[in-house]
């Protein structure tokens, strides 16, 4: 347990992940006398334009403090934005010295989406290696990650709708949050179909109520579905006719000839089958996920998959013979009981089956699944250093096979704080995952899991709203957030 003591309430959003980072599965508190075996102390003043900061670390490593005073100046928002940079940058330092490491190689920023500060540099026109400076001297970045970061944005701009112009386009998500087995490393409440006879169908009365009310509104006010991504849990648990209906729901209400990409993410391989290609072939669907996370089959046993390698292949060959024409497949550095070894094998096996997308994901240890509360799982899960080489390992094989970084996204909790990065063989970047992730087009999630994202585009202000992931507490609350999300549609407009 850590104990984070402030002497002042607004530290705590500046410094909390980075405390996080240094001490990786941790549980931190703020509340004195708890039980602690690790304490972060933070105390800030201004005197005048300057800002007194002092920070000590204690743990079983020792004791590591440091104080010094900074120049802040400006109106008194700027002067508290200011202090919070500060007090980052000499926690980061002060921490990765305790830790005697480097606790993040994105330096103080901790956030989802580093790639829209990026974007946001070149909005202002500042060239390229202004750009890569800046991340390295003020966010303190490691200059590859800075590199990385670059690249991700040069890749994915052109695709990102222009500032301040009234752009009518839209993404849609729709979630199906059932799957067959749960994975190890889930944490997803409503995870697995439960056998309650009725369940799935109360589900989709609840999501087709959803996707009418919302179809209609967007009708009235104008907007075109630019992309369309069926996701989950995993949707190829929906059988033939389950997905026949759902499809010709989609096709009165949003599919359209402005729609230019439609996604399912098949998930795994054992819920596919050839008819249910078929479906989404006749219904314009141009893009699968298959998604194995590893091509060894005592990994996809050890971590819960009802599916082996050549399941995978299988799988691969039915996509390709119903002429959809883009496969994506994720696949995750870090699980237990693999390294540098397995991790070669797996990019061999997938490469040889030549997908237009891979994305390459770190293993997150999210606290309510199962492999974060297994003792011998945990002790299985990689190293740091091997997940760092894993991650260099898949960007080297796969840089070196044509394929391009070109949408990019970090999640709490990552093995050896890294990332997720999506590479594309030229021509096949997936616009949903570009808009979700640089948050400049309006999202509309429906279904168990939604996240709708409404974006003002004069100023990309966004404001978020989320359905639930439990199907049970979805379908009782569908009423009221179908309601919400039309009005903020509405306020938008
Ligand atoms: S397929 Fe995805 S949502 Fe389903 S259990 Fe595995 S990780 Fe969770």
């Amino acid at each position: 347990m850590i104990f984070l003591d402030l002497n002042q309430v607004w530290l705590y959003d500046a410094v909390h992940e980075l405390v996080r980072m240094a001490f990786p599965g941790d549980d931190l508190t703020r509340q004195e006398g708890s039980q602690y075996d690790k304490k972060v102390s933070i105390y800030c003043e201004w005197s005048g334009g300057t800002a007194r900061v002092e920070i000590q670390v204690i743990s079983k490593r020792g004791t590591s403090q440091a104080a010094r005073d900074f120049d802040v100046n400006g109106s008194e928002a700027e002067r508290l934005r200011q202090t919070k940079q500060w007090v980052r940058h000499l926690c980061y330092e002060i921490l990765c010295d305790h830790a005697a490491r480097d606790i993040n190689s994105y330096g103080i920023l901790t956030g989802m989406r580093p790639v829209k500060l990026v974007q946001r540099m070149l909005d202002q026109g500042i060239d390229y290696g202004e750009v890569v400076q800046a991340l390295q001297r003020d966010h303190l970045m490691q200059g590859q990650k800075a590199g990385l970061l670059l690249e991700v944005a040069q890749n994915n701009r052109p695709f990102l709708p222009k500032p301040q112009t009234s752009n009518r386009a839209i993404g849609l998500y729709i979630g199906i949050p059932f799957c067959p087995s749960r994975c190890i490393y889930c944490s997803f409440p409503g995870a697995v179909l439960s056998g309650r006879p009725g369940q799935m169908d109360e589900f989709l009365t609840a999501l087709e109520y959803e996707i009418k009310t919302v179809g209609t509104s967007l009708k009235e006010l104008g907007y075109r579905v630019e992309s369309i991504y069926l996701g989950g849990g995993t949707p190829a648990v929906l059988s033939v006719d389950q997905s026949e209906r759902l499809f010709g729901l989609l096709n009165q209400q949003y599919i359209s000839a402005d729609t230019a990409e439609i996604t399912v993410e098949a998930g795994r391989p054992d819920a596919l089958s050839r008819d249910k290609l078929q479906v989404y072939y006749r219904n314009g669907v141009d893009r699968i996920c298959i998604n194995p996370q590893s091509m060894n089959d005592s990994t996809l046993q050890r971590i819960g998959r009802n599916h082996d390698r050549e399941g995978v292949v299988r799988a691969v060959d039915w996509v390709r013979d119903s002429g959809i024409k883009q496969i994506n497949m994720d696949l995750i550095v870090g699980l237990p009981g693999e390294g540098i070894r397995e991790n070669t094998h797996t990019a061999e096996e997938i490469l040889k089956l030549n997908p237009e997308n891979i994305t390459v994901h770190t293993l997150a240890l999210k606290r309510g699944s199962s492999l974060f509360n297994s003792h011998d799982a945990l002790t299985a899960v990689a190293r740091v250093e091997e997940v760092e080489q894993g991650v260099e390992l898949f960007a080297g094989i796969l840089r070196g096979s044509g394929y391009q970084p070109y949408y990019l996204y970090r999640q709490k909790y990552m093995q050896a704080s890294m990332e997720n990065i999506g590479y594309a063989l030229p021509g096949n970047y997936c616009l949903y995952n570009i808009q979700m992730i640089e948050e400049r087009q309006t999202i509309l999630g429906l279904g168990g899991g939604g996240a709708s994202k409404f974006v003002d585009p004069w100023d990309w202000k966004l404001t978020s709203l989320y359905n639930p992931r439990d199907p049970n507490s979805y379908c009782r609350t569908v009423e009221i957030l179908t309601r919400r999300k039309v009005d903020k549609l509405r306020a938008l407009n």
